[in-house]
């Protein structure tokens, strides 16, 4: 068999590189295009990025069915988010939410409307009403395929602004040299071969790591490549310990069934036909912060109440009727009989906690810059913005309907800064040979790998070890064994086979590189859970049940030195 090399990969010039195309990436792209050369790389094609999966909706003080005020939203993020959020930066998400949700109206997101034509809101778990009084609704939402109306309509705006995609291509790493980041190097799906992108400024909007679970609601590509690039160049991730388990995962695919779902008409019974949710939230009930309704769910299960001795519960919507699911609720009737063979409308839906939402990631400023060390040194011309970053506004566990803001209002955000950047920093760095040749060297050994393990067992094996011992309930001796089963997995990995040699679509290639990072962010994420000892939002220790503010009121901050995983702590802003 040949051996398979690329030495001179093309090289394509641009004023400014943004790696993700979902709503933080295209937000972004959309501040800059009027003025500079901007260019989005995307592993999938732009409108299948996971923000199309978004149901709930997008929250903001509109007050448009409702009185509502900036300081409940500010008080229900950070009490949400268990003490952990930053009340600088959730201060930012209030204040500037209204304008971003009218700003996507005029590009032409076709929201749900009140009666009198203004933009509807509904309400999702942990929005209330002066600090916790009852639910309120503050969540604006196209039926329930929100994320989906906002992500097409800024792609077409892209189209419109002549943003250049280069689609279905996989972004290996980060060319950078010093303390400047110049460009990446990505691998053509389509077509096979390395590129390398060079630009006065990266920006990464990569999305979240769902996929390091088995269980998730996340789609495919959420492998935490960014995560992983970042660690692989030294620098750190925040608060990656924190991974919002959604309570209503369909069972056993893990696919979301939104909170939008449940209501005075939508709740949770066990196996004694309980409504078992007022043993653990008296007030909210099934509208509880998520972190509360999963973990809920989830010592039903363990106390032996799941349905049938299986490992779910049932969320029984038959109250609302036909009509209003059909209204409502209508792709989430389609996933239960597509995916469950079940109608929601006559049967009860069987549910189970799905990996869904990734608090931590790369540590940015309030204008998507990249810190170095995770807290004052900043990486030169590197923005991030939305999942794949940590500008600590949901703390340790977000509310529905934030992230979806956080990713519209942060990516605009690293859009204006960029803009800013490349004006008074009109060269890009020079790329040295090190990095390009690294990335050449990882493909061409992968490309050529004739080990005797394979990508797709690993990656099961990583799948169902994160969610055996890094799941709702954590504890040290879980943690610890899940260690050693990474470095396991890390030393099998390095004797991975490579079936097919082809240059089109090669799965085979992009999973195995896919592979690589996931257990370097599984890594970073297992090292985190197991230091903090303490239960905070959606990091449950059965070992360590209580909030310890004394110690833990603390921002992790996770980076690998080459030998082993270094762990910091940042203040809380
Ligand atoms: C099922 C589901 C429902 C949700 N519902 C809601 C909701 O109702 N409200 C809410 O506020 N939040 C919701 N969320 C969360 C929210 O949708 C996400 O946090 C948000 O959309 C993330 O946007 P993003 O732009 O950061 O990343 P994504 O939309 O995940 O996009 C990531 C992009 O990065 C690209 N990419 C990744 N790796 C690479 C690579 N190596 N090279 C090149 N490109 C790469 C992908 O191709 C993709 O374009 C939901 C999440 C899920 C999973």
């Amino acid at each position: 068999m040949n051996t398979i090399t690329q030495k001179k990969p093309p090289v394509h010039k641009h004023d400014v590189i943004i790696v993700g195309a979902g709503i933080a990436g295209l937000q972004a792209a959309l501040q800059l295009a009027p003025h500079c050369d901007v260019a989005v790389v995307t592993k999938v094609y732009p409108v299948r990025s996971h923000s199309g999966a978004a149901q709930g909706g997008i929250a903001a003080v509109l007050a448009s069915v409702e009185d509502d005020r900036l300081e409940w939203h500010h008080y229900d993020t950070i009490a949400g988010g268990d003490f952990l959020g930053d009340s600088e930066a959730v201060d930012v998400l209030v204040r500037e939410a209204d304008e971003v949700v009218n700003d996507l109206d005029r590009a032409g997101v076709p929201f749900s409307r009140t009666i009198g034509g203004g933009i509807n809101q509904r309400i999702l778990g942990g929005h209330t009403r002066n600090r916790g009084e009852r639910p309120l609704a503050r969540v604006c939402y196209a039926a329930d395929r929100t994320g989906h109306a906002i992500l097409t309509t800024l792609w077409e705006q892209c189209v419109k602004h002549n943003v250049r995609f280069y689609n279905e291509y996989y972004t290996l790493s980060l060319l950078i040299s010093g303390n400047a980041c110049g460009g990446i190097a990505a691998w053509d799906i389509q077509k096979g071969g390395l590129h390398l992108l060079h630009a006065k400024a990266v920006m990464l909007a990569t999305g979240g790591y769902g996929r390091i679970f088995k269980t998730t609601t996340n789609s495919f590509a959420n492998t935490g490549d960014a995560q992983a690039m970042v660690l692989r160049n030294g620098l750190c991730l925040q608060d990656v310990e924190f991974v919002q388990f959604h309570p209503t995962g369909l069972y056993d695919s893990g696919i979301l069934i939104t909170e939008g779902s449940r209501s005075d008409k939508g709740y949770l019974l066990n196996d004694d036909g309980k409504r078992f949710m007022a043993n653990y939230a008296a007030e909210l009930l099934e509208l509880a912060p998520r972190y509360i309704v999963a973990s809920a769910i989830q010592q039903e299960i363990n106390a032996g109440r799941g349905i049938n001795g299986k490992p779910h519960v049932y969320l029984d919507i038959r109250e609302m009727g036909e009509a209003a699911i059909d209204e409502i609720l209508p792709r989430t009737r389609e996933s239960c009989i597509k995916f469950a063979g079940i109608d929601p409308v006559e049967q009860p839906i069987p549910v189970m906690p799905s990996a869904h939402y990734c608090m931590g990631g790369i540590p940015i400023s309030l204008h998507g810059e990249v810190f170095a060390d995770g807290k004052n040194e900043k990486m030169a011309g590197l923005y991030a913005a939305g999942e794949c970053s940590c500008v600590s506004v949901h703390g340790a566990n977000r509310l529905g309907g934030n992230s979806l803001m956080e990713a519209a209002l942060f990516g605009k955000r690293a859009g204006v800064a960029i803009k800013a950047f490349v004006e008074s920093n009109p060269r890009s760095p020079a790329i040295t040979d090190d990095c390009v040749e690294e990335a050449v060297c990882e493909l061409e050994s992968i490309r050529n790998a004739q080990g005797k393990e394979k990508s797709a067992a690993l990656r099961e094996e990583l799948q169902s070890l994160m969610t055996e011992k890094c799941g709702v309930f954590r504890n040290a001796a879980d943690l610890h064994s899940l260690k050693t089963g990474l470095v396991s997995l890390k030393k099998r990995y390095k004797d991975i086979g490579i079936d097919d040699r082809s240059d089109i679509y090669n799965m085979d290639v992009l999973e195995t590189l896919e592979l690589g990072r996931m257990l370097d962010t599984a890594s970073a994420v297992a090292e985190s859970a197991c230091a903090r000892t303490e239960s905070r939002g959606a990091h449950q220790r059965a070992d360590f049940p209580q909030r310890d503010d004394k110690n833990w009121r603390k921002h992790s901050l996770i980076k690998f030195n080459g030998d082993e995983y270094v762990l910091d702590l940042k203040t809380v802003l």
